[in-house]
């Protein structure tokens, strides 16, 4: 089924806002990198690689479609934080934000009668609830280290333990 204009508006948002948070995501690293924390640099790194495959997910969606793929400006990303929580906490909140997006897209899909795009959208829930997930995680660690260092430790040691 052709891609209806609403859709192909929506999905072509969904691109801009997907290379948006590659652009958030690297300006993290970048911020980690200058000072010295290369292992958050690293996670953000592939965390931005990740919103640039989401993007061209929704772009190959549109091209395959019929439709057609219209790339607008990205708004340049915050360049600094307070802190490795401050910046977690903006990823945080960037994924909630992601999520919002893709379901409302999907109640677009079910209000357009695009059944040929919930696969496609289906995925992408799945992937927000990662996302979130693996954010709030990092998040919660912080915390710990701020809090209760050895509590973290402890951790750490205990999720060495193998399966028997
Ligand atoms: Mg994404």
């Amino acid at each position: 089924m052709e891609i209806k204009k609403a859709m192909q508006d929506a999905f072509n948002a969904q691109i801009n806002k997907e290379f948006g948070a590659a652009y958030l995501y690297l300006s993290m690293a970048a911020y980690f990198e200058q000072r010295g924390l290369s292992g958050f640099a690293k996670w953000m790194k592939h965390q931005a690689q990740e919103e640039l495959s989401h993007g061209m997910k929704c772009f190959t969606h549109i091209v395959e479609r019929g439709g057609t793929v219209k790339l607008t400006a990205i708004d340049a990303p915050k360049q600094t934080w307070k802190s490795a929580t401050d910046a977690f906490t903006d990823a945080y909140n960037h994924e909630k934000k992601v999520t919002a997006s893709i379901s409302e897209l999907y109640t677009l899909a079910q209000k357009e009668g695009d059944y040929s795009a919930l696969p496609l959208l289906h995925w992408f829930l799945e992937e927000q609830i990662e996302e979130e997930a693996n954010t709030k995680a990092v998040l919660d660690k912080l915390a710990l280290v701020d809090g209760q260092p050895s509590l973290y430790l402890l951790d750490k040691e205990l999720g060495k333990r193998k399966e028997e």
